[in-house]
């Protein structure tokens, strides 16, 4: 287990994107209120990777403007080998409602969960102080909270996961994990109420939106300039190459940016004014940019001039997710079964991680320059990088599942495909937008003012206190 250095961020930072009144409640109710309460004590989070998807993101959004608010804040990561991250990547499919490989979830895989968490407690528990929560992020971390129990220290588990209708994956995958967080756990968190399996007391359940950070170099505005330099420069589109181009990092100071993509095309690099329909993602088989890549190919390649752009990050560098490599495989021999003029208009994108402030900035990069965003998902916890497109005002085509329901109205801050296996009516929707730039244009407005409105992080600082304060009270009693 390692630590995660995170620098505090300002609230008065945030005084350009948050309304006055929000700013000012955080600073002289909401903040007063959580350092009076903590009174020094640690909060002390862990996750299972500390960049590349969601989970990480959202800490990285969080946890300074924690820290910025006076809060004692701390981030660890849990370490594990291949054989745990196999294991807990089968446990995320199950939990979405799918078998994902063939493995077992039974008494032989709960002694590995076991003893990858016995590995890391150590370092956890020797920075726990009188007073401190600790709050475990997903299923990773799950065995951690009886260590931590029998120890007398609160634990809220937050998990990022979830599917809105149970089958009988998902239920195998719960009562794993029952095992480990039942009896352990003082408060859980979710995304949506139907998330949550039925052995959670309704006393003890909390729903909490994700957030994102509007001027992190994934959200921060960049000229055009900017835009044009980082992505031609990194060979993802055509143009006059890096230049002078540079994004602001977290601390404040310009860098300039230099790094490459690995792009899997025939054919060069798109003009600049081609319109790009564009998907973040990880490599993963629910984020279905395959199902994406053969909707574009068969529903709106020969209706538009437009490009498709499928990217994520690259696939060694994301630790705790193993498929990334043989999904990216897979959408690579289905791209090279495609006539080649469809081909050609199709282009795989991974972007190095090894610099994650720089990669998120080449995804802002990628977002603003896109005529639309795609999530072509098959279920999603939350889905952030619809959010991170609707800030950027950008109209989004994407399947009405999970937690993307909850942030797109259908036709007013972005348009949903019902079924997300319709490939048909993903095509048309995609077709239709990219038809009409007056659409495109309500759309973005009405869906960034919807992110403003509800997904920045200072509307959900207060509900993570009462869950706190909640998991406190439930270990004492
Ligand atoms: N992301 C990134 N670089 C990439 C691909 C994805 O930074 O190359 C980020 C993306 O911008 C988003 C997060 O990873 O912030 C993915 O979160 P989401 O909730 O969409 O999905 P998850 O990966 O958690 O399933």
């Amino acid at each position: 287990m390692f630590e995660v250095n995170m620098k505090p961020r300002r609230l008065a930072d945030l005084a350009s994107v948050v309304p006055p009144d929000r700013l000012d409640r955080l600073e002289n109710r909401v903040g007063p209120g959580m350092r009076e309460q903590m009174d020094g004590a640690q909060i002390i989070n862990v996750n299972s990777t500390a960049s590349g998807g969601g989970v990480a993101e959202m800490l990285h959004v969080l946890l300074p403007l924690t820290l910025g608010v006076g809060l004692n804040t701390r981030w660890f990561v849990l370490e594990g080998d291949p054989e745990f991250f196999t294991l807990t990547k089968r446990l995320h499919h199950r939990l979405h409602g799918n078998k994902g490989d063939d493995g077992h979830l039974g008494e032989q895989e709960a002694a590995v969960m076991q003893r990858v968490a016995e590995a890391n407690f150590p370092t956890l528990l020797a920075a726990i102080t009188p007073g401190d929560v600790v709050i475990l992020h997903d299923p990773q971390t799950a065995p951690l909270a009886g260590m931590l129990a029998a120890h007398g220290v609160p634990v809220v588990w937050r998990c990022h996961v979830g599917v809105d209708h149970d089958n009988l994956y998902t239920e195998e995958a719960w009562e794993f994990l029952r095992q480990f967080l039942y009896g352990n756990v003082g408060e859980y968190v979710f995304t949506r109420p139907s998330y949550a399996p039925d052995w959670v007391a309704p006393d003890r359940l909390r729903i909490i939106k994700p957030s994102i950070d509007p001027l992190a170099p994934k959200n921060e505005e960049l000229s055009e300039a900017d835009i044009l330099g980082a992505l031609s420069g990194s060979g993802i589109i055509a143009g006059p190459g890096f230049g002078d181009a540079g994004f602001v990092r977290a601390d404040g100071t310009r860098s300039p940016f230099t790094i490459q993509a690995d792009i899997v095309r025939e054919g060069g690099p798109p003009p600049a004014d081609t319109p790009l329909v564009v998907q973040v993602s990880r490599w993963d088989p629910l984020k279905d940019m395959a199902g994406g890549m053969q909707a574009f190919a068969e529903h709106v390649a020969d209706r538009t001039d437009a490009h498709l752009m499928l990217v994520g990050p690259s696939t060694a560098q994301v630790s705790d997710d193993p498929e990334g490599q043989s999904v990216l495989e897979g959408i690579e021999a289905q791209w090279r079964a495609l006539p080649q003029d469809v081909r050609e208009r199709i282009h795989l994108v991974s972007l190095p991680m090894d610099d994650p402030e720089q990669n998120g900035a080449l995804v802002n990069a990628i977002q603003r320059h896109a005529e639309i965003v795609a999530q072509k998902s098959l279920a999603e916890g939350f889905g952030l990088t619809v959010t991170e497109a609707m800030y950027k005002a950008k109209p989004v085509v994407a399947s009405a599942v999970g937690g993307i329901s909850d942030q797109i109205d259908d036709q007013v801050s972005g348009v949903l495909v019902a079924d997300p296996r319709d490939l048909e009516a993903f095509g048309r929707a995609v077709v239709g937008l990219l038809r009409d730039p007056d659409v495109r244009e309500r759309i973005g407005a009405a869906a960034h003012r919807r992110v403003v409105d509800v997904y920045l992080p200072d509307t959900s600082l207060d509900l993570w206190n009462e869950a706190v304060l909640s998991a406190i009270r439930h270990t004492r009693t």
